[in-house]
């Protein structure tokens, strides 16, 4: 996907006028507001950056005129751009990269009813110029929205920075955490189990090597371990998510709650920049991680709210809420007793990392009374990984394994709880 400097001629016009653009500095709200579409759902057609002296230009374009809202935020810098539903249509291939004062950008669904660009800067920067350019079909150009960015002080930008009362997610009620009981066993019922495909909408997860994105495969991964385990009979089943759509992690917790499931399966694929590293693994939550790899992937995991410009400070200390309870010391017995069973299962159908059961503090493994466990199916920065986990046969002999350590950790439970 070619990132071009100047989008054509209208856009060269206002590009080469410095002195403009610099006498608009109107970074305090970077809003554009145009008519709202009334045909069926707009497509965006291309991403792209450029940069001309200081300026870093981001040029969204689409197939209709849409309402777009801008805001800044920080630690770390972003820059976000709201839009109502939208079809990306940039191709799977496309990757996007940085340039300028952008160091990435990601983008995808963050409510059923809103989409979002969330673009990562290298530095504190304020939005001096933003605008809309109509079609023009003598170079075959769609609506563009333009936004024009140029340095500015970490004061400036802390001064500007926030969200507007129209991108806070309505709050969610704080958890009833204080006294859980401990899920009982359910000898008539089905055991329940919450599959998490983890990532997803404007988060996309690890991007592997052909330029496959984490939040699809997981996705893929989780219906397909769902139909495994529905067609035994034997469990009801629930997913965090059923499309690629921005879910919080403790949202994700929530519906675990909710279920009052038996089994918690949080599912993701890894990145390391060796690209030979290869192999699944399995975490369970603990707050001392078992070696600095496993705390290293744990902070990025936990950094989803933040890629996707969620409000944390509506989030509260799920941590404080949840080690209250005595509850959670049995569950993260559970947890690991049910890391310890999948992996031989595991390791019969895929090469398994090095001390493969290991612990950290992923926010997503938090439910204080639904064991719970995390799985990394393999690497996708691996040719090899990244082959299988986008391979549907693969996919099924993975998801059959992991049925047969989870019809052997319930066996076992069963067992015991039969004098
Ligand atoms: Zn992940």
């Amino acid at each position: 996907m070619p990132f071009l400097r100047t989008p054509d001629k209208t856009g060269r016009c206002v590009w080469l006028l410095p002195a403009v653009v610099l006498a608009v500095v109107v970074a305090a709200s970077c809003a554009a507001v145009w008519a709202p579409a009334l045909a069926a759902a707009p497509s965006v057609t291309d991403a792209r950056l450029g940069t001309s002296g200081e300026t870093t230009r981001f040029v969204l374009e689409l197939s209709d005129k849409v309402e777009a809202n801008a805001f800044t935020l920080t630690d770390p810098y972003r820059l976000v751009i709201d839009l109502p539903a939208v079809d990306w249509q940039l191709g799977s291939d496309f990757v996007p990269t940085g340039r300028g004062l952008v160091s990435r950008f990601r983008y995808g669904l963050f409510r059923p009813s809103n989409a979002r660009v969330v673009i990562d800067l290298n530095g504190p920067v304020a939005v001096s110029r933003s605008f809309v350019l109509p079609p023009d079909p003598s170079n075959g150009r769609d609506w563009r929205i333009v936004y024009d960015l140029t340095a500015t002080s970490d004061a400036l930008f802390r001064q500007k920075a926030g969200w507007p009362p129209s991108a806070r997610a309505p709050k969610v009620a704080a958890l009833p955490v204080a006294r859980v009981p401990m899920p009982t066993p359910k000898p008539d019922a089905g055991k329940v189990i919450v599959i998490d495909a983890g990532h997803g909408g404007v988060d996309p997860g690890a991007i592997g090597r052909g330029g496959t994105r984490e939040k699809h495969v997981t996705l893929a991964f989780a219906n397909t371990l769902a139909e495994a385990l529905r067609a035994t009979g034997r469990y009801e089943v629930h997913l965090t998510r059923e499309t690629d759509i921005f879910i919080k992690l403790r949202e994700r917790v929530a519906t675990a709650r909710r279920h009052n499931a038996d089994l918690f399966i949080s599912l993701h694929s890894d990145a390391n920049k060796h690209h030979h590293v290869r192999g699944t693994s399995v975490y369970t939550l603990s707050e001392t991680a078992s070696d600095a790899e496993a705390a290293q992937l744990a902070r990025k995991e936990n950094e989803a709210d933040i890629i996707a410009g969620v409000d944390l400070s509506s989030e509260g200390d799920e941590v404080r809420d949840i080690l209250i309870d005595l509850a959670q010391r049995e569950t993260k017995n559970l947890s690991v007793r049910f890391a310890q069973t999948v992996i031989p299962e595991i390791a019969d159908v895929a090469p398994v990392l090095r001390n493969t059961h290991r612990f950290a503090g992923f926010r997503v493994l938090k439910a204080p009374d639904v064991p719970s466990v995390l799985i990394e199916l393999g690497f996708l920065t691996n040719r090899q990984d990244e082959k299988n986990i986008t391979s549907a046969p693969w996919r099924k002999q993975m998801a059959a394994a992991i049925v047969r350590g989870i019809d052997a950790y319930f066996a076992q439970r069963t067992a015991e709880a039969t004098p």
